[in-house]
């Protein structure tokens, strides 16, 4: 059943505090230029309805619904974006991203507890479909009670977001279009083929993420289109559903759990620090976990904010160098000023919960290399959290008995480009990786093309199993 609740939902300013209807697609304050949030004027009315026993029951009952429009992120929908009927939502089997165990002998190599939640098996194989789906929902609901008869969505994208917008914008289709902006050879292949494959229009720009960014700010600022970067605050509701998922998996109980984040733009650690404070709120939860930036020495504008002493915190962007955690590699993240304020809500509720650590971008690839041989499919971000959570060990911030929960925000298959360049010990100077060579994976070559031409099928089946069972130095049968 779909819910009857409906909230009523503002833009609340993070610079001066004023507050906007949300008929209007704003990405930053009309009066100071400020990030905004949405935030929902009803939210008594919800704590009225039940106390957090019934709450955590309504949300446990929809694991087993088969309405579609309550099967994804919306099985939170009261605390997302209950503005929407269920005919805007758009589901493309978003969201219940498994949680895994780490494999044993690596738990016990690193001296570290810690289970991967494997965003990247997310539709478009990251964690940015969750707010994809929210705001194309949303956008769904504007064009419906408008009559809009165009809308174009338009992103700058370190590879993902540019994926999903591509991929829900194909879906949705008329009179939805989609044009993403790419920094030139700063995505994966793979990366590329998505929206390509999608459809969408492709534009590549000389630089870095952060110059996109700036491109597309200037044409949502000068013409009609539709933002789709996470300074567009309904990626932001949208991916609170990370936060409400693990609440839900550890049966509402997180206090206990250390949850590492890579941070980029800053989008998702706001909006998971959002989403743990709406369920303490509501009583969902009792107590917040406590919470783990990690950002590379290559690009880490939020690491040196907050490692600095609270009284001479000053926020400065920073010039990105070459990054294997490349989906994060941005100087000047868009949702800085949601991370402090945030920040600060989440410690007035649990001192000392939020927490910021650098690591090498040696230490990334290691992790991600390590992971992936012991059976996990994290992406380089997946691997910096690991390295952030061998990091936060190595500074006594978190304990050997700690469970610590990674983000793998994609899909390792979106960077296996840097997988090879770690098996041929080829990275591009700038980055500073080196290759531990006993890692090296490459494929053993049986037989030429030559053998094949010359051998009858009988006799090449022979000579490359004969070949398979030498280099594997198989025992006979007889
Ligand atoms: C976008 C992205 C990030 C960074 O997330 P932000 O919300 O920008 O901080 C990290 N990992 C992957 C795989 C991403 O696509
Ligand atoms: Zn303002």
């Amino acid at each position: 059943m779909f819910p009857q609740y409906r909230g009523k939902l503002e833009y609340v300013c993070l610079g001066c505090g004023g507050r906007f209807g949300i008929d209007e697609l704003l990405y930053t304050c009309p009066t100071c230029g400020q990030v905004l949030l949405l935030e929902d004027l009803n939210r008594d009315a919800l704590r009225g309805m039940g106390d957090g026993a019934y709450w955590r029951n309504v949300f446990d009952s929809r694991a087993a619904t088969r309405e579609t429009a309550l099967r994804g992120i919306f099985r939170y929908y009261e605390l997302l974006a209950p503005v929407l009927d269920p005919e805007d939502i758009v589901y493309l089997g978003e969201g219940h991203t498994p949680v895994v165990e780490g494999a044993r002998a690596l738990q016990q190599h690193l001296n570290a507890r810690f289970m991967f939640k494997n965003d990247g098996q997310n539709p478009s194989a990251s964690f940015k479909d969750r707010g994809m789906a929210c705001a194309f929902s949303y956008l769904r609901y504007l064009v419906r009670s408008k009559g809009w008869d165009e809308v174009l969505g338009i992103c700058a994208s370190t590879g993902d977001t540019s994926a999903a917008a591509a991929m829900y914008g194909a879906y949705v289709g008329a009179p939805i279009k989609t044009a993403v902006l790419l920094p030139r050879g700063k995505v994966t292949p793979q990366q590329l083929s998505q929206p390509l494959g999608n459809g969408a229009t492709v534009m590549e720009i000389p630089g870095v993420f952060d110059d996109c960014m700036k491109v597309v700010e200037y044409l949502a600022e000068h013409y009609r289109v539709a933002l789709l970067n996470s300074k567009n605050s309904w990626r932001i509701l949208g991916q609170e559903s990370y936060a409400c998922e693990v609440a839900q998996w550890f049966g509402w109980q997180v206090e206990p759990l250390c949850l590492f984040v890579p941070v980029g733009n800053a989008g998702n650690i706001s909006a998971i620090m959002s989403g743990f404070l709406k369920l303490h709120e509501l009583g969902v939860i009792n107590g917040l976990p406590r919470l783990f930036g990690v950002q590379s020495s290559h690009a880490d504008p939020v690491w040196r904010y907050y490692s600095a002493d609270p009284a001479s915190r000053v926020y400065q962007p920073v010039q990105v160098r070459a990054s294997v955690a490349q989906a994060a590699m941005i100087g000047n993240p868009v949702s800085f000023p949601r991370v402090k304020a945030l920040a600060d809500r989440y410690e007035a509720v649990r001192p000392g919960a939020f927490n910021v650590v650098q690591v090498e971008e040696q230490a990334i690839m290691d992790a991600t290399i390590q992971a992936n041989r012991h059976g996990h499919i994290a992406c380089t971000q997946g691997g910096e959290c690991l390295a952030g959570l061998l990091r936060a060990r190595e500074l006594g911030l978190v304990g050997p008995d700690e469970l610590a929960i990674l983000d793998s925000t994609a899909h390792s298959l979106k960077f296996s480009g840097f997988q090879e360049m770690y098996f041929n010990d080829a990275f591009p100077a700038e980055f500073e990786i080196h290759a531990d060579r006993t890692l090296a994976n490459r494929p053993v070559e049986i037989l030429s093309d030559e053998e094949k031409k010359v051998l009858s099928v009988q006799a090449f089946t022979r000579a490359a199993a004969e070949s398979v069972a030498e280099r594997l130095k198989l025992h006979g049968l007889h």
